[in-house]
This record gives C-alpha cells, structure tokens and sequence, in this order.
C-alpha cells in the first residue's frame, strides 16, 4: 500500500481500483503510523502523544477535484516524510464510486445524508451505496475521536462549488450553540476563506454531524471552482495547502502567510426558499453568482401562493438552484452581520 500512495495522485489511483488490497493493520513510518480504516479513509498517528484529532475529508461530491487532490498530495508528502504530522489525523476521500464515474454523486447528494438522514430511506440497487457510504463515514469519524480520546476535535470538509462565487472562498459554519471564537476566525483566514456563513439550523450535511454528534469544531469549507482531474492549478489552493500542512505539523499559524489582513465577511442565514409546485419560479439569471446581493423588496421567487421578496436591507442568495423537485430547497437567503 506504502509505495502506492507515495505518488501523488495514490491515493486518489488507490481508491479508484476495485482490486487494491486495503490494509487495516499499522504500518510504521519514520515519524509516524498510519492506517487503512476503510476504502479512501486513512488514519494516520505521530509517534508523540496527542490529543488533537483533525478530519480533512474531501470528495463527499466526488467531480470536487482539487480537495481530492490536496488531501492525496498531504497523504503522499506525510508517507516520503516530507510532512511530519504531529496530531491525529484522519483522511476521507467520501465518494470513491462517483468519482470513478466523474460525477457529483452515484445516485443521491451524499452531504444530505449525515447525523443519521440516511436512515430515511428505503434502499434498492441505485442509492445503497451512499446511504452505506453516508453511515460508515459518521462510524469512521466517531470511532476516530472517541477510540482515542481526543479532547481536541476540528472537522474540514473540503469542497469546491458548482457556480461562480461573488466570494471566491467561503466556509460554512453549521448550527451551533458555540461561540465563535478569534482563533476559529484566524485558523479560517490562514485556510485562504474570504467569508463565512453560519447556518441558523440542523442540517443533514458532513460538518453538521461533527459539530451535533460528536462536539467538533467544523466547517464545510468551498475553496473554488469545480475542475476536472488535472486541471486545478495548485497556486489557486495555496493558502488552502500552506495552512494543512501547518495544521498537520502543528506549525504556529502566524507564521503562515496571509493573503491579506481583510477581516472574515460574516453572513447569516435569513430565509430559504423552497420549491412548493411545479408553477415555482426564480426570477434569478442562470449564471447569478454565489452571495450576489439583492435590494430590498426584489423578488426573488414566486410559487402558486407564495412570493419571496427581499426585506428592509440587502439580501445575497446562496447555492441556487431551480431544478430541484418540488418539497426541496432552491436557495439560501444571507445577510451580513
Ligand atoms: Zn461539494
């Protein structure tokens, strides 16, 4: 397994092939152990104590290709000794079987099926494998901070979006009674994010079942544009890059270098907007852009009864998208705090 994921792209190569023997028992490095839990998960353990425990999952849409090669690039370096990891860690490559395929997902959205929204639903041949996927990944997790004990728990789900972003990156910050302290802040600013949107209720996503389940600190983070394998330039995602590996080295983080000293744009969800018929419509264009803001009183959609219009100050809309079926969400309302 060692030589294989060497290479840069091995674990992306490993988890692509039906046939490679994944290999659950420790495997010694020079300054570290590290482990197969299951297909795409590895876990690695320095060799000094620690109870710091960091998941960086990516590939949970499995066309999200530059996450999947940044966690293959960490992995590879943490295998040549180039890196030298002194927590806990804990890689997930989420949807092997979309991935393989080229695709966002086999058969359903994978980050709608955490904190247990797997359970919904009533498998046949088609959706079996990300509701199994779903439920493994939550074990995966689990097992990982509380097997070991770890005190110190922070979840990165990396992502890159569809659609174009007024905000080149941003983090999702799920539901939560936690405060938001300066140094989750400042960790988000070292990760290259330009702004962060806390969600007002329970999700069914990867981070949410972290933060709800299992008391992690963690954010969905979407780090730009969807590309295929091979495309991503990595200067794009430096800062994303920069910031892991001092994560993983347990580097001082005011040593990592800022893009600039821009404070976080924080967001905060005001409505959503669901399809109730088929009579729905978004009166947005096609291309409107991620966290593109609209005056007051601009309509944003209209169903058989029911108008969204923006209230008494300027409204942005996230994650739109018409062609959902009805009882689904078509977009995300936020507003800057
Ligand atoms: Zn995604």
């Amino acid at each position: 397994m060692i030589e294989q994921l060497k290479k840069p792209d091995g674990f992306i190569l490993a988890c692509l092939d039906d046939n490679f023997n994944w290999q659950k028992e420790w495997q010694k490095l020079d300054d570290c152990s590290l482990r197969c839990v299951d297909s795409g998960v590895i876990q690695v353990k320095p060799d000094a104590d620690s109870f710091e425990g960091v998941v960086i999952s990516c590939g949970i849409h499995g066309n999200e290709t530059a996450p999947i090669e940044i966690v293959s690039q960490l992995i590879s370096k943490i295998i040549k000794g180039e890196l030298k990891p002194k927590i806990n860690l804990l890689f997930i490559l989420g949807n092997p079987a979309s991935m393989k395929i080229n695709q966002r997902f086999v058969s359903l959205n994978m980050n709608r099926l955490f904190s247990g929204a797997h359970t919904n639903y009533t498998k046949d041949a088609e959706n079996t494998y990300e509701l199994e996927r779903a439920e493994n990944l939550e074990k995966c997790v689990k097992v990982f901070y509380e097997k070991q004990s770890l005190s110190s728990r922070l979840h990165l789900d990396l992502h890159t979006a569809i659609r174009p972003s007024f905000h080149k990156t941003f983090a999702i910050r799920p539901h939560t009674d936690h405060l938001f302290l300066p140094g989750s802040k400042f960790l988000l600013r070292c990760l290259g994010i330009e702004a962060v949107l806390q969600h007002n209720k329970p999700s069914t996503t990867f981070s949410y079942y972290s933060v709800s389940q299992l008391n992690a600190e963690a954010y969905t983070l979407e780090l730009g544009k969807v590309k295929p394998f091979g495309e991503n330039d990595p200067d794009d995602f430096s800062l994303a890059i920069n910031c892991l590996e001092a994560l993983v080295e347990q580097k001082n983080l005011l040593e990592v270098e800022l893009p600039d000293s821009k404070p976080l744009k924080n967001y905060e969800v005001v409505g959503e907007i669901i399809k109730q018929s088929e009579n729905f419509i978004l009166h947005l264009g096609k291309d409107v852009e991620n966290f593109t803001p609209f005056p007051p009183d601009f309509v944003i959609a209209e169903d058989s009864d029911y108008v969204y219009r923006v209230g008494e100050t300027e409204e942005s809309v996230v994650f739109p998208n018409p062609d959902v079926p009805v009882g689904q969400r078509v977009a995300v309302m936020v507003k800057t705090v």
